[in-house]
């Protein structure tokens, strides 16, 4: 398993390619913006895009899709169903793509990526359809759960309550994980556990 990533647009969101090395396919977390700097990472990691992977719909994390589907039109984009609107008129929610691209996963689904397995955790609270990735000792934690913070809950469908239920949940994972969040540094879930204040008042709860 390798990571690479990017931060990309004026929010600096964090794009990881989750590539495995040994079955040479790749899923792409969160392209935000920068089709192109996006499709080099793609390009140099040598790695055949198999999924584009969403972690919640604001448009900071999926901006960069439209442009990318015209160079990789048979990708499917999975986000979960409460963070996809029907529309264009929520311009918090994810536009519904084509049925040939559209795909929805919800808690403790898998996709398998050569021989890796990434898992699904349903973490809602900075949206209503926010999750967090689990791939072997890596969790993309999306805009939920950041090196010593945790995101915004002050979105109309945000929930304050909820986000620190789902802290608690990152928290009581068994073991370590390398915490790859949405925006800035990576951490890892042990030293969020002893030092980020919102996972020290969920775990307390
Ligand atoms: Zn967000």
């Amino acid at each position: 398993m390798k990571i690479d990533s990017v931060a990309v647009g004026f929010l600096q969101t964090n794009c990881y390619l989750l590539c495995d090395e040994t079955a040479l396919v790749c899923a792409l977390i969160d392209p935000g913006a920068e089709s192109v700097r996006i499709k080099r990472m793609i390009d140099d990691s040598g790695c055949a895009l198999r999924y584009i992977l969403l972690t919640h719909g604001h448009f900071d994390h999926t901006y960069a899709i439209d442009a990318l589907l015209r160079q990789y039109p048979d990708v499917p984009v999975y986000i979960h169903r409460a963070d996809a609107s029907d529309s264009h008129g929520n311009k918090l929610k994810f536009a519904r793509l084509s049925d040939h691209n559209q795909r929805y996963y919800a808690d403790g689904d898998t996709l398998a990526l050569g021989n890796l397995t990434v898992t699904v955790l349903e973490t809602p609270g900075h949206s209503a359809g926010s999750v967090c990735l689990l791939c072997e000792n890596a969790l993309f934690s999306g805009d939920t759960l950041f090196r010593m913070s945790c995101g915004r809950t002050d979105f109309p469908d945000g929930d304050a309550a909820q986000m620190l239920r789902s802290l608690a949940r990152l928290g009581r994972l068994i073991g370590e994980y390398r915490i790859l969040p949405g925006h800035e540094a990576e951490s890892l879930l042990s030293f969020e556990r002893m030092n980020n204040p919102y996972m020290k008042q969920a775990l307390a709860l």
